[in-house]
């Protein structure tokens, strides 16, 4: 893909693309589930929301190789999931959390949905 103004890659100084990573996860059904997101929420950085694909992690974090300006320290051997991704629709366009039907981003954000959730979430 080339890096002239005609990609709009080389107008986005922020790259917010490459200052997350996410992964799927199960879809959490049951109460040690929810038990289980509530410790990973609890550690700083990590968001869980749920879009129309599934449920996922998010963990926020720059990359060590994204340079001040939006720059790929290692473009040339960068990991394959850099090389896939598409730009053709990306946060540079809208903010992918508009279209998480859920998002916690934290313990205590999370929990309140467990305790609507299950009614005996405590005992
Ligand atoms: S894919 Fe989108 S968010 Fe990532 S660097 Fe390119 S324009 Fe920016
Ligand atoms: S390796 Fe390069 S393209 Fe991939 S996330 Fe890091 S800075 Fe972005």
């Amino acid at each position: 893909m080339p890096l002239d103004p005609t990609n709009k890659c080389s107008r986005c100084l922020e790259s917010t693309c490459c200052t997350y990573t996410t992964e799927a996860i199960g879809t959490p059904r049951s109460k040690a589930d929810f038990d289980h997101l509530l410790w990973q929420i609890s550690h700083a950085g990590v968001e869980i929301y749920k879009d129309s694909s599934g449920w996922y992690l998010l963990v926020n974090g720059r990359c060590e190789h994204l340079r001040e300006g939006g720059l790929c320290a290692i473009y040339d051997r960068r990991p394959q999931v850099c090389r896939d991704y598409d730009n053709a629709w990306c946060e540079f366009d809208e903010p992918a959390a508009k279209h998480f039907a859920l998002h916690f981003r934290n313990y205590d954000e999370l929990l309140t949905y467990c305790k609507k959730r299950f009614s005996r979430w405590g005992s």
